[in-house]
């Protein structure tokens, strides 16, 4: 599946204090009505949640380190599923020992400080279906 798309808005975004990442990431995006997007953030967290999919269960197990954290990395995107917009981010969290820790963004992530960037993508509708070889929601062909 590939579909060209062309520079949109670049929206830069100071996350507030004590929000949820991920509910945040997302609601800003509807808030400005960003429907396809390639996202980028840095900061820092004093908690932190993330997961990782089991390929043969199918299903994602969470974990959650004590204590706080550096972002030292967030990337992911923007998309739509069943109308809604849905973020699919991916987290690199550094510890005080500078151990980095990570995986799928999950709700749980308070923001203690968080720098947001969204490049939106301008052009045909990008949205999720449920994949039944994978259980993983992918974009879809069309
Ligand atoms: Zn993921």
């Amino acid at each position: 599946m590939i579909k060209e798309f062309s520079k949109g808005r670049t929206l830069v975004c100071r996350l507030p204090h004590g929000a949820d990442l991920l509910a945040e990431i997302q609601a800003v995006c509807e808030r400005e009505n960003i429907r396809a997007a390639w996202i980028q953030a840095i900061g820092a967290l004093s908690s932190l949640r993330f997961a990782f999919y089991d390929q043969r269960e199918k299903t994602y197990g969470e974990k959650e380190p004590a204590g706080s954290y550096e972002i030292l990395s967030l990337s992911g995107n923007i998309s739509l599923k069943d109308g809604a917009v849905i973020c699919h981010a991916h987290i690199v969290a550094g510890d005080d020992e500078g151990r980095a820790f990570g995986g799928h963004l999950v709700r749980g992530c308070t923001v203690f400080a968080a720098e947001l960037v969204i490049n939106e993508l301008a052009g045909p509708a990008l949205s999720r279906v449920k994949d039944e070889v994978t259980g993983l929601n992918l974009w879809a062909e069309n």
